[in-house]
């Protein structure tokens, strides 16, 4: 009777050892991921370069709603996966113009990938890009070019365009579950988070 207690006893503290061990683990595991987390965020983040002047800077979208996702990480939302999102989503209705954040040269057209109907301008050091925009990348005798017949758009490659200028209107091509302008700024190659961009723009505005 007295063995059987024992060995009643001992299999219970070794039930409560191996439950504690298994919590140990599993703090240890999300903890893990945590950190992960954390340097991933800081690794994607680059500090945005403080410009003298962003008073010729456009706000990229018309009629503008909501930011609905950020730049970082998150989880996709059509595949479901943890990706980087490397730019700012900008919600806006169905066919609202957007304009050229910065004044530069067309330096890519593009229709065929998840970003949709796209542009991408470089001013200087900066790369800023369009993406989901209504209308397609057409051959011309003029070269590659981005028409939206509805719009009134015809963009070129190569073409130079002023800050502000209405390049295409918001659309639903590529991977969108809502109309929105995804807004991606690339600084010497490497993408930055929009938003900084805009409170600095703001703040000089005040
Ligand atoms: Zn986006």
């Amino acid at each position: 009777m007295f063995n059987l207690i024992v060995r009643i006893t001992r299999s219970f503290k070794s039930k409560i050892y191996l439950s504690g061990l298994l919590i140990a683990t599993l703090t240890l595991i999300i903890a893990h991921n945590f950190i992960i987390t954390k340097l991933e965020a800081v690794q994607a983040q680059q500090a945005v370069p403080i410009t003298a002047s962003w008073s010729q800077a456009s706000f990229p979208v018309e009629n503008f709603q909501a930011y609905t996702s950020g730049f970082g990480y998150r989880i996709h939302p059509i595949s479901g996966d943890r990706r980087m999102h490397q730019g700012l989503d900008l919600a806006a209705p169905l066919g609202s113009y957007v304009r050229n954040w910065w004044s530069g040269q067309v330096v890519h057209l593009s229709d065929h990938t998840g970003c949709g109907t796209m542009i991408r301008i470089k001013s200087g050091n900066w790369t800023h890009e369009y993406c989901h925009l209504m209308g397609t990348v057409e051959n011309t005798t003029r070269g590659q070019a981005l028409i939206d017949r509805n719009g009134g758009i015809m963009l070129f490659m190569g073409q130079n365009i002023p800050a502000g200028a209405r390049i295409g209107r918001v659309g639903m091509t590529g991977s969108t579950t809502g109309p929105h302008l995804h807004w991606g700024l690339m600084y010497n190659g490497r993408y930055i988070d929009p938003a900084d961009v805009l409170r600095q723009m703001f703040a000089q505005r005040i």
